[in-house]
């Protein structure tokens, strides 16, 4: 950890050769930011709970050392599982329209092909959300110069909040609109922080890229399902 170079300074993006250096097994002195002068990421020390807590508050520090800082992380499971969630609540959607019924059970409902048609639907929207996000950065060229993997990593831990679909399962509340609704406004606002966060661009800038590659991806969501129903 103390050679490799490529760490980022949590707090203003710089660089830094290492994040802390090991002068015992049981003393280890963190390395300061030579541009801000703070510590380069305190989150070394910090316990993995209060890092989520941090994520879910929108500390953009917290998304940097995740993203940044923190190794390689299995990303494309994460990716997979988000894949299904979305699937799963396109599905419900559909079926209630079908039956125009406001269903809150899992079991309400009977597996059939159209839950593969909608993990195909959600595949392709999803891809579509990204090369947006990809155009728009390589558009506004971001400040910091990061790598398209990073942002579609990046984009993967904003949309976790879609994992809020399992709770509701448990709940009985996976019909349920409001919830549904709070879920999607908290994948936004993750996506927005985040976006921010690793590609150092104002809110503005964040808000007006996310929202547009969701609005395009909610477009192809409708004409798929334009296509498939005609
Ligand atoms: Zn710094």
């Amino acid at each position: 950890m103390e050679t490799r170079g490529d760490y980022m300074c949590v707090n203003c993006g710089a660089k830094a050769p290492s994040l802390y250096k090991q002068h015992s097994p049981d003393v280890l002195r963190l390395y300061h930011c030579k541009k801000c002068e703070n510590i380069v990421d305190k989150y070394v020390e910090y316990d993995t709970t209060i890092i989520l807590i941090d994520i879910i508050l929108q500390q953009h520090q917290a998304y940097r050392h995740i993203l940044f800082n923190a190794g390689s992380k299995p990303f494309w499971k994460i990716a997979v599982i988000l894949l299904l969630c979305d699937s799963y609540v396109l599905w419900i959607n559909q079926e209630q329209k079908k039956t125009r019924k406001n269903f809150n059970q899992f079991q309400n409902f009977q597996l059939d092909w159209d839950i593969y048609i909608m993990a195909l639907v959600t595949l392709i929207e999803l891809v579509s959300f990204v090369l947006t996000v990809l155009i728009f950065t390589q558009l506004i060229r971001n400040k910091w110069r990061i790598s398209y993997s990073t942002l579609v990593h990046a984009m993967i831990v904003g949309s976790c909040g879609k994992l809020m679909i399992v709770p509701a399962l448990i709940w009985g509340q996976s019909g349920s609109y409001i919830y549904l609704g709070l879920t999607s406004f908290f994948v936004w606002l993750s996506l927005v922080h985040v976006y921010q966060a690793v590609c150092g661009v104002p809110q503005s800038v964040a808000f007006v890229t996310i929202t547009c590659s969701q609005g395009i991806q909610y477009l192809i969501r409708c004409l798929l399902l334009m296509l498939m129903y005609v």
